[in-house]
């Protein structure tokens, strides 16, 4: 359910509403917007159908909420949700995911070493990417391939964080890497096999870090929005959702790119969203084609995949971009990203 508020609503009226809704034994979710403020009502809506909430002051319009989600929902917010990245140390941007900037995060599918790490990472600061992205903890289909440097693949990072001044995302997998990987990344990632690894995402609902949240390899749009609420009502409201490709039938391509998730979900959800090309595609030559696409389709960003030499990549070298194609990429993106009226690099 959701109250619209009248513009001149006073804060008593909205107090009143709130008290009310909390002696319901319900949850009261406000969101002040420039224009107009809205309560949106969680819980079991059962529990307020016989209640005159048209009736209370203040208030313009009751409306029922179809949608399992709801805080992740367009409806419970009045704007869209811009999730800033502090500066790394003085002197360097804060980086802002969801504004008119298109955010390009960049780098190698997994941290191999300080050097490696610390090369591509100023390349492609260089070329306009404004997030440095590497795995350190790697979710390997099979067990005896490399599974990352771990702890110190985060040392790694947070050197190189420092040393260039980029904000850095890296993957966690498991409940006890959390405390970990929220002190020295800017952003943590939640990879597609773990979208529905429900205790991971509540301890992600604590954390004082934004979270990356993939979509699943067999996962509905709307599972992943279900997956970004179990976050958001653990008490973390920085998410940020990333289309990467679902299986279908098709075996040209590593996983199926899809789009029109991108579409959806700018409709369904104020959250931002990123495409991943990269891992969406599986082959190096149509990251770019996707990437101008993503562009042109609304993406709030992307994640590609970069390394120096990919046919000697510990992981996802096949998908991983030379850093001379990543520059003609982030060269043409930059005409796509005019064209829809937003900006992209340096
Ligand atoms: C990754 O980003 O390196 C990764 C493993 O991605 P995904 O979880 O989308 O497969
Ligand atoms: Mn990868």
């Amino acid at each position: 359910m959701i109250i619209v508020l009248k513009p001149d609503a006073k804060k008593e009226q909205i107090d009143h509403i709130v008290e009310s809704i909390h002696e319901w034994g319900l949850e009261a979710d406000v969101s002040h917007g420039s224009e107009q403020t809205i309560i949106g009502i969680i819980g079991d809506e059962s529990l307020v159908r016989a209640k005159p909430l048209a009736a209370f002051p203040g208030v313009d319009n009751v409306m029922r909420v179809q949608k399992p989600y709801k805080r992740a929902s367009i409806e419970f917010r009045t704007e869209r949700t811009q999730i800033v990245i502090p500066p790394v140390r003085p002197g360097c941007r804060e980086v802002v995911i969801g504004g008119n900037e298109v955010v390009v995060i960049a780098g190698p599918c997994s941290v191999e070493g300080r050097e490696m790490l610390r090369n591509i990472g100023r390349h492609i600061q260089n070329s306009g990417a404004k997030i440095l992205r590497a795995g350190a903890f790697k979710p390997r289909s099979s067990p005896y391939a490399f599974q990352g440097l771990g702890v110190k693949g985060i040392r790694y990072l947070a050197d190189v964080r420092m040393e260039l001044g980029i904000p850095i995302i890296t993957e966690v997998m498991d409940t006890r890497d959390v405390e970990l990987i929220a002190k020295f990344s800017d952003i943590v990632q939640v990879g597609a096999r773990n979208m529905q690894n429900f205790s991971l995402l509540k301890v992600l609902g604590s954390i004082d870090k934004p979270v990356l949240l993939k979509r699943g390899l067999s996962n509905t749009i709307e599972e992943l929005m279900m997956s970004a609420e179990y976050i958001m009502s653990s008490g973390n409201e920085r998410v940020i959702l990333c289309e990467r490709g679902i299986r279908t039938f098709e075996t040209y391509t590593r996983n199926t790119l899809d789009l029109s998730a991108v579409a959806v979900i700018k409709k369904e959800s104020h959250l931002p969203v990123l495409l991943d090309p990269s891992h969406g595609t599986g082959h190096w030559d149509l990251v770019g084609p996707m990437s101008l696409a993503g562009v042109a389709v609304g993406a709030d960003g992307l994640m590609i995949e970069v390394h120096h030499k990919p046919e000697e990549a510990l992981s996802d070298g096949p998908q991983s971009l030379l850093p001379k194609t990543f520059d003609n990429v982030m060269h043409e993106l930059k005409k796509v990203a005019v064209a829809v009226g937003r900006s992209i690099g340096n």
